[in-house]
């Protein structure tokens, strides 16, 4: 695999909840983190249907337009009860057309899942997949899962997107009420980076 070299790393990333997760889960590694957002990046269409499609979208946009390597993230909540979905679809589902609104997003989800008459628990994953692209075109992979269930009503202040619906199998709280160390211990997001690390950092 090939190792990486350089002293910045771009996360093409318009999320300022997950630029301050990678910049935190990156620390130890001596790397500078600079989001898509520093570089006056355009958002690219994400065309995909897939995680993977997603995020190599974004990365290869991201690596041509400023020549450094760059990590992309494309992640979402599958939920067992509506067949995978929201799945890649997860942000547009808080799309309002002036921003997103996560709240009316997770109603929305809840209301969907009631529709189906499905019982509790409602079996869910919150997927992550990675992908690193060199300028020069070459790229790799680096998936992550975190299992469990989406819970009704929202709790917690901390984390973002869909944290306050959440809560991973073998946990009591769920990820809106965790501290960010507590959840990158155990996020799907964390898994990918770790296998991202080790290719790369190893
Ligand atoms: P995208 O990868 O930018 O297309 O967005 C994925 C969406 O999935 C985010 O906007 C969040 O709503 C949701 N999501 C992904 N990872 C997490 C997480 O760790 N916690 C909560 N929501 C997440």
């Amino acid at each position: 695999m090939r190792k990486f070299d350089g002293k910045k790393l771009l996360v093409a990333t318009h999320n300022a909840g997950k630029l301050a997760e990678f910049t935190r889960l990156l620390e130890p590694y001596g790397v500078e983190v600079v989001g898509a957002a520093d570089m006056d990046l355009p958002e690219p269409v994400e065309g995909g249907t897939t995680f993977v499609e997603n995020a190599r979208i974004k990365a290869h946009a991201a690596a041509k337009a400023t020549g450094l390597p760059a990590l992309s993230d494309d992640s979402g909540i599958e939920i067992d009860a509506l067949d995978g979905a929201p799945g890649v679809y997860t942000a547009d589902w808080a799309e309002t057309g002036s921003g997103r609104d996560f709240k009316m997003a997770m109603t929305k989800t809840h209301e969907k899942i009631l529709e189906t008459g499905e019982p509790q628990p409602w079996k869910a994953r919150f997927c992550c997949t990675l992908v690193l692209a060199w300028p020069d075109g070459e790229d790799a992979v680096f998936p992550g899962v975190l299992d469990g269930q989406v819970v009704w009503p929202m709790r917690g202040a901390e984390g973002h997107g869909y944290d306050p619906i959440f809560m991973p199998d073998g946990h009591d709280s769920i990820l809106g009420e965790m501290t960010a160390d507590a959840k990158n211990a155990i996020s799907h997001r964390a898994e990918a980076l770790k296998k991202f690390v080790a290719a790369c950092f190893g």
